[in-house]
């Protein structure tokens, strides 16, 4: 991590303690200053209190702990606002039926803040364009003199908080008043490039930003599709593509489509609100309809080697939507395992940090406490999440506890000249 450079410390207050909200108050507390932190979930505050960190994320239990005496946790707003002036919102903004995003989490925070000004909301949370406008509008009508600043977060769950402190950017949208200019004193330590700009365009870095990664994943599954059609292998063509620094080498693995709780959501709300707007934005509709099928594809696979599935027993090595985070949220293991169920297979799984979450979802789904006990008697393994301890198993051993001898590699993760030395047949994502 980059050393920080000195400042004045401030007092601030972080609301929504969830994957965002904890590595923003953690990562402030690491650069000096005081964190007032508000949830409404009792428990998770009372967790906090008691020194256990309710998710995993690298890194982060050690971050609090060092920074126990700069952070305090409440269920309660009131010290907060005695104490902080920079109020950062990062609660949840999940879907809605509509595919919208939720912004009731969101209209909470506006309507539970007293009339004061001087406070300002600094909105984490990603929210779709517009919403600062409204809350501004909300906050005059009912004569709160709140300042609004947008500051999108572009953490990545399993690094979030080296995202924290080394950003490729920091983006803050303002109107130019006292808070704009306090949240950038407020990350200036960090060094990162600053882009200062409106709200609206603040906020739609954000959902522009998302949509362009998950477009970047759908279009390389697609040429990955391709090259399994006409013996390319789509890790060699990723090379060469990734050399060219116009497209660069990031996004550029395929996979069996892009989960979590962010690309779904955010690709889904952009395209939303463009509709919502007058205008159908073609290219996002294409972008989740591959990364659905992509998905599914993996059972194609499996019943290119295996026939019908009725019967069959499938291991799924990992389950969280991907390595370094217990986040199940739209994880494609949660369609993979359904689809298999459906199709009259039997399924196990393991995964070394997300079984505990994904027991409550996956229901019918046998959990093992290792990878091997996953794979006893198993007729195919498919590779779903690429944690580490998967590069160094002992395929050998894993042929052995199998029935069948077939692994679909959903990463491309697994060693393949080691996987065919133990004589397991191997199934990659766009390779031959
Ligand atoms: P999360 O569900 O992990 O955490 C949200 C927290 O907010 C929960 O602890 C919840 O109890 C709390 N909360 C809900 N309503 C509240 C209220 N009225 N007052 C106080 N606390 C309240 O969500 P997250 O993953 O941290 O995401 C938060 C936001 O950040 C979302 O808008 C998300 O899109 C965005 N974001 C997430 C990530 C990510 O990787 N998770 C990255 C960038 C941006």
């Amino acid at each position: 991590m980059t050393s920080p450079q000195t400042h004045t410390p401030q007092q601030i207050a972080v609301i929504g303690t969830g994957y965002v909200g904890l590595v923003t108050a953690a990562g402030f507390a690491e650069l000096g200053n005081d964190v007032w932190c508000v949830d409404i979930d009792a428990e998770k505050i009372a967790r906090l209190n008691r020194g256990e960190i309710p998710i995993y994320e690298p890194g982060l239990a050690e971050c609090v702990a060092r920074n126990s005496e700069r952070l305090r946790f409440s269920t309660e707003l009131g010290p907060a606002l005695d104490h902080a002036r920079l109020l950062f919102v990062a609660v949840g903004t999940p879907p809605t039926y509509s595919g919208d995003a939720d912004l009731s989490a969101v209209h909470a925070v506006v309507n539970a803040m007293p009339a004061t000004d001087r406070h300002a909301l600094v909105m984490k949370s990603t929210v779709p364009v517009g919403t600062g406008a409204s809350i501004k509008r909300e906050f005059a009508r009912q004569g709160k003199g709140f300042a609004y600043v947008s500051c999108p977060e572009f953490l990545k769950e399993g690094a979030a908080l080296k995202d924290f402190m080394e950003p490729d950017r920091v983006v803050v949208g303002d109107d130019g008043d006292w808070a704009g200019q306090a949240v950038c004193d407020l990350y200036a330590p960090l060094g990162a490039p600053l882009v200062r700009t409106d709200i609206a365009s603040a906020e739609m870095v954000k959902l522009a930003s998302n949509a362009f990664l998950a477009t970047k994943i759908s279009f390389i599954n697609e040429i990955a599709n391709v090259c399994e059609e006409t013996g390319a292998d789509v890790a060699e063509v990723a090379r060469g593509m990734g050399l060219d620094r116009r497209i660069g080498g990031h996004f550029l693995r395929p996979g069996i489509g892009y989960g979590g709780s962010c690309f779904p959501k955010d690709v889904s709300a952009l395209k939303q609100l463009a509709g919502n707007s007058g205008y159908h934005f073609q290219l996002l509709t294409a972008v989740i309809e591959v990364n659905e099928l992509q998905k599914r594809r993996v059972i194609a696979k499996l019943q290119k080697h295996l026939g019908s599935l009725v019967g069959k027993r499938v291991a799924l090595l990992g389950v969280a939507f991907k390595a370094d985070t217990d986040d199940m949220r739209e994880a494609s293991s949660l369609v993979l395992a359904a689809r298999l169920q459906a199709d009259g297979a039997s399924v196990a799984a393991y995964d070394p940090v997300a079984a505990g979450e994904a027991r409550t979802l996956m229901r019918g789904v046998e959990f093992a406490d290792d990878a091997l006990s996953a794979v006893e008697g198993a007729d195919a393994v498919v590779l779903v999440t690429e944690w580490a301890e998967f590069a160094t198993l002992d395929w050998a051993a894993v042929r052995e506890r199998m029935a069948g001898d077939l692994l679909v590699d959903g990463r491309n993760f697994a060693d393949r000249d080691a996987v065919l030395a133990a004589d397991l047949r191997y199934e990659g994502i766009g390779r031959s």
